[in-house]
C-alpha cells in the first residue's frame, strides 16, 4: 500500500518555528491571525513536523492575544496552563517527499518525533509503504522506549491508522 501524502516545498526545522509564526502571528501585516488562518498559511509554504499543535500552542499563549480577549471578557476564574506531557508519551509522525531519488534509492524521508522533549529521528525511505513506517516505528523507537500513549500526525488520521494496523500486524495484536 502507498500512502498520499501532500506535497511540500520547504522543510524548516524545529527552532525556525517560533521565528515563522512570529512572522505569520505578531507582525504588523499579520494582525494576530487566528490559528487556523496561520496554519494554512505555513502548510502551503513549509513543511514542519507537529506544526499544527504548535500554532495553536503558539496563538494560545501570545500575551497579547489574551490581553485583548481578557479586556473584551468576563473574569472566568482560574488561568489553564498546559500539563507538560511526558517523554515519549505522545509521537508525531510524518512523511516528506517524495525526493530526487538518492543512489541507494531512497526518497521519502519519515520522521518521529517525541513532542515533550523534541527529540527528533529522520529515516530515509524507499517506497513510504505503512508496513516500511511500522517497522522503523517499532525498532526505532516502541522497543527502545516503549510504547506511546498518543501517535499523531500532520498527514492525517488515514496515515497514523495505516501504519499502526500494519504494526498490530507485525506484533500480532488483535485491534
Ligand atoms: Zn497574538
Amino acid at each position: 500500500m502507498t500512502l498520499k501524502v501532500k506535497k511540500l516545498k520547504w522543510l524548516f526545522i524545529s527552532h525556525e518555528r517560533n521565528k515563522i509564526l512570529k512572522e505569520h502571528h505578531d507582525s504588523p501585516n499579520a494582525a494576530h491571525y487566528g490559528s487556523d488562518g496561520i496554519y494554512q498559511r505555513i502548510v502551503k509554504r513549509y513543511f514542519c513536523i507537529g506544526i499544527r499543535e504548535f500554532t495553536t500552542n503558539y496563538v494560545k499563549n501570545c500575551l497579547d492575544c489574551s490581553r485583548l480577549k481578557a479586556s473584551n471578557q468576563k473574569p472566568s476564574g482560574f488561568l489553564q496552563t498546559p500539563v507538560q506531557a511526558q517523554r515519549f508519551e505522545t509521537i508525531a509522525i510524518d512523511l516528506f517527499g517524495p525526493l530526487s531519488e538518492s543512489k541507494n534509492k531512497k526518497k521519502w524521508i519519515f520522521i518521529v518525533e517525541d513532542v515533550a522533549t523534541r527529540w527528533v529521528k529522520l529515516f530515509a525511505l524507499t517506497n513510504a509503504t505503512a508496513r516500511e513506517c511500522a517497522t522503523f516505528l517499532m525498532e526505532e523507537t516502541f522497543l527502545r522506549f516503549g510504547l506511546h500513549r498518543r501517535v499523531i500526525s500532520d498527514n492525517g488520521t488515514q496515515f497514523v491508522s495505516a501504519v499502526m494496523q500494519h504494526l498490530c500486524y507485525v506484533l500480532k495484536i488483535h485491534q
